[in-house]
């Protein structure tokens, strides 16, 4: 699957550490509130200062798409993007691993993979239980 290699910045750091090691990194408010990596401001105190912190990844499907893309060798590339709920409680969108999308439901068990594209960072991914 062709994608936009994922570049880290001293913002991301913290976040492709994480991956790289096998851990999907969250963002902990000093309210307490909890969010995803992407998150630049708490949405309970508008806080734009966090610290990182190390989620269970594990999460439930809450919604998914069925990508089709004209593959550069002349066929077709599917994927599936979801949108998950982290144990945690931040939604994050993901690559779903280990389907073709057909057979998928709402609220199916997912768990933390990574995947190591040949370009930039590796990115989080999710695979049904
Ligand atoms: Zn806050």
């Amino acid at each position: 699957m062709a994608r936009y290699p994922a570049r880290r910045d001293e913002a991301s750091a913290p976040f492709f550490d994480g991956v790289a090691q096998g851990q999907l990194m969250i963002k902990q408010c000093g309210c307490g509130r909890l969010v995803g990596p992407d998150r630049a401001d708490c949405p309970e105190c508008a806080d734009p200062s966090f610290e990182w912190i190390k989620a269970s990844g594990d999460g439930h499907l809450v919604s998914w798409i069925v990508t089709h893309n004209r593959s550069p060798e002349g066929g077709t590339d599917t994927e599936v993007v979801g949108l998950v709920e982290l144990a945690e409680g931040p939604w994050l969108y993901a690559v779903i691993q280990g389907t073709d999308g057909v057979a998928l439901q709402e609220g199916v068990q997912l768990h933390l993979d990574v995947l190591h594209p040949e370009e930039g960072e590796p990115i989080p991914a999710f695979c049904p239980r």
